[in-house]
């Protein structure tokens, strides 16, 4: 993959930002939740806006270029990746398909710190997406908002939700629409936050809508295009994800390097016994692949090309190559694997939440596999 100057300049800039800012907090972050000092600090060193263009304050940067962020970030904390994710997808809904009042309202708010979140996910509609029961019926001066959301990444935390709610719910999937739901909105309620296994540092709710009064600018894009916008937006996503898998393994195979150069046994370091030594020939490559998956689909996406395929397929093999990859270095740390002393187990916590998000592995195969014996 060759970066051009100016990428391998954000590179760096996202990379020395998550050694000086990010790594020192995640660990606070696994024990005590979203770190709005952090946020802050992501905000002004203008990584927030990093996906939208100049003209609304951000960034100008492309597909490729909030990978190479997502993967960077991924290297110091799993959390904040999931966070960015989140927040990303959000506004890019809203910059792919809201009108140009829509782009002016929120794309500056989402530059400056405004936290954006996608809520798509119902307690009763996981995979099966298509199945949301959430309602939106139109009156006179607008909608009538209610339903539920469940999972949702930055919700507690956020300013904005991309709700997505039937509107002609005989039409199935383009009887979905999406809405622009402000935090403040009267009728909606944030439970309490989950206590997840991993990416603990990142926000996550249920939603409820109680009879939740929107005006008719609220509704984003084409009434019934809601569901295509979504999945149009999830490949996004999903070479996002690629990446973040492929920087959470990188950090997994740094810290058993480290451990595997200081620990000895049998009167030799560790790293000696090519036994051991082979895990990391392995790790290696699996991350070059990731890599490799990830930034093709980014840059065919950046050409305007379709990328569902690609983006599915990296996922795909980052997530379930990612798993492997944090098991295998935390077998480098024998008992100490265990501790929480040690900051591997974290991530072998943190990585396994990403097969599941945007799309789990067995819904990925459904479309690589489907496209493949399409074709
Ligand atoms: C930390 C976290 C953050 C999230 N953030 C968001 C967010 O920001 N926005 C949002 O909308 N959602 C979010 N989600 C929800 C996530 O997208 C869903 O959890 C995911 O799509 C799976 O849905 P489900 O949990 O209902 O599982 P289910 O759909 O009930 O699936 C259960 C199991 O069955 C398998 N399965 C289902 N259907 C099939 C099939 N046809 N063939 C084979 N196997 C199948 C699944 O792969 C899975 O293993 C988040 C989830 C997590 C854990």
């Amino acid at each position: 993959m060759q970066l051009t100057e100016e990428q391998k300049m954000l590179r760096d800039m996202a990379r020395e930002f998550t050694r000086n800012e990010i790594a020192p907090r995640d660990k606070w972050m696994d024990d005590n939740g979203f770190d709005w000092d952090l946020c802050k600090k992501i905000t002004k060193a203008g990584f927030m806006g990093a996906n939208i263009p100049e003209q609304y304050g951000g960034g100008g940067g492309g597909i490729v270029d909030t990978t190479i962020i997502a993967q960077e970030f991924a290297k110091g904390s799993a959390s904040i990746a999931t966070f960015m994710g989140g927040h990303w997808l959000a506004s890019n809904l809203i910059l792919e398909n809201g009108t140009e009042e829509q782009r002016q309202k929120y794309m500056p708010e989402a530059v400056s710190g405004k936290i954006f979140a996608f809520g798509l996910t119902e307690a009763g509609a996981g995979s099966d997406a298509a199945g949301i029961k959430s309602q939106a019926v139109e009156t006179e001066d607008g909608w009538l908002l209610n339903g539920s959301k469940a999972w949702i990444t930055n919700s507690g935390v956020a300013d904005y939700y991309i709700i997505l709610a039937m509107t002609d719910p005989e039409q199935g999937t383009a009887g979905i629409s999406a809405f622009i739901l402000p935090k403040d909105a009267e009728g909606l309620a944030v439970g309490k936050f989950e206590e997840k296994m991993g990416v603990r540092g990142s926000a996550t709710c249920e939603l409820a809508f109680n009879n939740i009064k929107l005006p008719k600018e609220a509704l984003l894009g084409v009434r019934g295009k809601g569901f295509k916008m979504a999945m149009q937006t999830l490949d996004i996503g999903r070479i996002s994800a690629a990446a973040v898998c492929a920087g959470i393994s990188e950090h997994a195979m740094n810290l058993a390097k480290a451990y595997a150069n200081e620990r000895t046994a049998f009167g030799k370091p560790i790293k000696a016994f090519q036994g051991l030594a082979f895990r990391f020939a392995d790790m290696y490559a699996e991350i070059k692949a990731m890599e490799l998956l990830a930034y093709e689909a980014a840059t065919t996406k950046d050409a305007g090309g379709r990328c569902t395929l690609d983006a599915a397929a990296a996922k795909l093999f980052a997530t379930e190559k990612g798993i492997q990859i944090c098991l295998q270095a935390q077998a480098v740390f024998g008992g100490n694997g265990m501790s929480k002393e040690y900051d591997i187990e974290r991530l072998v916590r943190d990585i396994r939440v990403w097969s599941v998000m945007e799309g789990s592995t067995e819904i990925l195969r459904m479309i690589v596999s489907g496209t493949v014996l399409s074709k």
